[in-house]
Order: C-alpha cells, then structure tokens, then sequence
C-alpha cells in the first residue's frame, strides 16, 4: 500500500480535464478523482457529481466483488493471492478497502504499508484505503463512487474489502454484485461469532487457512456453514451459495474461487438477476442522497437549530413525545405550508 499522501483535489482543474488521463489510464488522475468523490466539502460534492457524469457511460464493466471477513481471517492475504491470480491471467484489479471502525483516516488495517504488498506494486493494480466514515451511508456513497471511477480508468474487477463486524456490511452487499465471505477454520460448533444477518447476504462462502494443520479444522468449518446455510434463504433465487476451501498462503483454491466467481455471474446474467440488482441498486442510491441531503438542509436550517437542542433534551428526559417533538422541528423547516 502506497504511503504518500492523497494527491489534493485541484481547485484549478475542472471535472471534465480529469476524464481523459484518468480513461487513459494515468494514475495520478485516478487518485486525484478518487481524492474529490471521497470529500465532504460542497464545492467538490459539485465536481465529483460533473466528473460522475462524464464518466457513467464507461462505467459498468466491471465484475464488484465485496469481500468480508472477521480481522485476522486472512482477507489481505487472500486478496493479495486472489488478485495476483487474476492478474496473471490478464485482469486489471483494484481494490478498495473499507474500514468504518477506524476513526483515523486510512485507519487501522489500513494504514499498514505490509497488506497486499505484491499486489500494490503491480502496475495492473490500484489499492485504496478508504477514509473512516461517520456513517455505513457516508462510507458506501464514497465507496461507490470510488468504484465508479476505478470502472472508468479500466479496471475490469473491482475488489471491496470491509470488516466482518456487522455495521457496514449491508451498505457494501449493497453496491456489488457478489459477497464472499471469508471464514477461518474454528473447532466446536461455534460460527465464529459471524451474525447470521452477514452470512444471509454471502453468495460465497470461503473457509481459508485450509492448509497444515489446520486443514480437518477448515473441512469441518465448511460443513457446518454449508448445513447453517442450508436453513437459511439465499440472498438471490437464482444462485445456492458454495462453501469453498483455501490456503491463501499456499494459494490452494484461489483459481477455484475466481472460477465459481465466473459461474456466479454466467448463471445470474442469464436470469438477468445482475442487471436487476444494479438497478435496484441504483434506485436505492438516489434515495440514500436524498435522504442525505435533505437531513442536512435540515439540520442547518436555522429554525432548526434554534430548537434542536432543547427539544432533543426535553424528548431525552421524556417531558415531550419523539412524534410531537419531530413536528415542530419539521413545521419549523417546512414551514405551515409545507405540513402534510
Ligand atoms: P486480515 O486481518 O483478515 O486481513 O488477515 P491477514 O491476511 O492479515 O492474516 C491474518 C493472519 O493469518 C496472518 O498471520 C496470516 O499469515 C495468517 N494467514 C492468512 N492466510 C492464511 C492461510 O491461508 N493459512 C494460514 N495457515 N495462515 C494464514
């Protein structure tokens, strides 16, 4: 992983200047526009959405894996052997890493220059951290968009890694086309602790470290994820979702996964069932930057913020009811006309 800085939005290039290099394949402009979608400031939300629109139309190309898993369960490790893999056989990779339990930017899992160390020297690869989020939301809209741009600079897989601790996995299940999720070999007839609502969302289960020792404790894991899965209902009609074995340390299974990655998405094409997620996907995105953008409007307008604070602490102590409190913050920002 690279650790220079972010190159810094120019305020003298306009969205339209970044899209040729960064089709063309120039990194330098592939940083600089991941840099603008990844910030906050209103003026650059302006030009992140110009340059989003140059580029939709070479967008959509790409096979978006998320891949998921507890710390330790071996992600970089296996995306450094997965990537590798389909490098060699002529892929362009780029992985971004998300990590929404990391206050520190580029945070903790993150910032660490050893992850992925072949893969982020090939020229083949772009790895991105991305900064810590205060919401799922916050880190899925920038995620997406990252991943938008990666499309257009050429990268036909694009890789989303998050932790497997819960929060931000359905905002990623929501915004790829498959959801792998990487599992380590456990003795007993614990699940490792993975919440159920995580394992719903996986196309792929992969157990690692299946290697040594370890390899009748990986047999053993996967079968009880394979008869855990069995009850439960597979997040797509069309696809039952396999449990896989690896060493990514010894690259055992690696070719496996990027195969049953290639049926996954011939048998989901034919239902049409990819396209319908994207779209669905898409829907659900135009509402979340509603959703986003009006809470903001509202949370700065100045009726608002003359009362929040005080009603907050009145619905806090119980003195006034959540409903009643949310309308006279609303009439406030509505005004008596804007009342349903
Ligand atoms: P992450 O926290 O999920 O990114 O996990 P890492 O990739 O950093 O791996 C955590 C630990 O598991 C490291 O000590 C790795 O060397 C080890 N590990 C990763 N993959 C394998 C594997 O396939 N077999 C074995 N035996 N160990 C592995």
């Amino acid at each position: 992983m690279s650790g220079r800085k972010p190159a810094a939005p120019q305020e003298g290039v306009s969205a339209h200047e970044l899209v040729e290099p960064l089709t063309g394949g120039d990194r330098r402009a592939l940083a600089k526009a991941i840099t603008l979608v990844e910030s906050t400031r209103p003026e650059h939300r302006a030009k992140a959405a110009e340059l989003l629109n140059a580029l939709l139309p070479r967008t959509g190309a790409s096979l978006r894996l998320g891949i998921t898993g507890v710390p330790g369960v071996g992600k970089s490790t296996f995306i450094e052997a997965f990537g590798n893999h389909l490098i060699d056989a002529g892929h362009r990779v780029a992985v971004l890493a998300v990590d929404p339990s990391s206050k520190r930017g580029g945070g903790s899992i993150l910032g660490d220059k050893t992850r992925m160390e072949t893969l982020a020297r090939s020229e083949a690869a772009f790895i991105r951290p991305s900064p810590a989020g205060a919401t799922p939301g916050g880190v899925a809209r920038r995620t997406r968009e990252a991943m938008l741009v990666c499309e257009a600079a050429g990268f036909d897989v694009v890789i989303v890694e998050t932790v497997g601790v819960g929060q931000a996995e359905t905002a990623v299940s929501d915004l790829v086309d498959m959801f792998i999720l990487l599992l380590a070999p456990a003795g007993g007839d614990e699940l490792q602790g993975i919440k159920r609502g995580v394992m719903e969302l996986a196309d792929l289960l992969v157990v690692n470290k299946a290697d040594g020792e370890l390899e009748p404790a990986a047999r053993r894991t996967a079968a009880e994820f394979q008869n855990a899965l069995g009850l439960m209902r597979p997040p797509s009609a069309d696809w039952v979702p396999p449990v896989l074995q690896v060493s990514a340390r010894e690259g055992a299974g690696i070719a496996k996964v990027w195969e049953t990655a290639g049926d996954y998405r011939r048998v989901m094409d034919a239902a049409g069932a990819i396209e319908a997620r994207r779209a669905g996907q898409a829907r659900a995105w135009m509402w979340a930057e509603i959703t986003e953008a009006l809470t903001a409007a509202f949370r700065e307008h100045a009726g608002v913020r003359r009362q929040i604070t005080r009603l907050e602490n009145q619905v806090a102590s119980g003195t006034l009811a959540p409903a009643a409190a949310a309308e006279k913050l609303l009439e406030a920002f509505l005004g008596k006309a804007g009342k349903p």
